[in-house]
C-alpha cells in the first residue's frame, strides 16, 4: 500500500507544510482590507497558504464591525487597459 501524504492539495509536493505570519488582502464592499501577521500554515513548494476557520472569522468580524484596531492607510491603485482580443 502507498501510504504517502500530500500536505498540500494544490500540488504533490511531500514536504510539510510551514508555520508563518503573513499580509493578507480582502476585499468588501469596495473596500480593500490589508492583515498583517495573519497566522498561516504555507506550502513550501508552490506558496499556497492555509488559513484556519477560527482566524478567517476573525478577520471578517473585525471588518463587519469597522473594529477600532482598523486603521485607514494611503495607497495608489492603477488598472492597466485591458486589450480588445
Ligand atoms: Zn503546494
Amino acid at each position: 500500500m502507498n501510504e504517502r501524504h500530500f500536505p498540500c492539495e494544490y500540488c504533490d509536493t511531500a514536504l510539510p507544510l510551514q508555520a508563518r505570519r503573513v499580509t493578507l488582502t480582502l476585499q468588501r464592499n469596495g473596500r480593500w482590507y490589508i492583515f498583517e501577521n495573519v497566522p498561516a500554515e504555507v506550502c513550501p513548494n508552490c506558496g499556497h497558504r492555509y488559513y484556519d476557520g477560527p482566524t478567517l472569522v476573525q478577520l471578517e468580524r473585525l471588518i463587519e464591525e469597522q473594529a477600532d484596531q482598523l486603521r485607514p492607510v494611503e495607497a495608489w491603485a492603477f488598472s492597466l487597459p485591458v486589450e480588445a482580443l
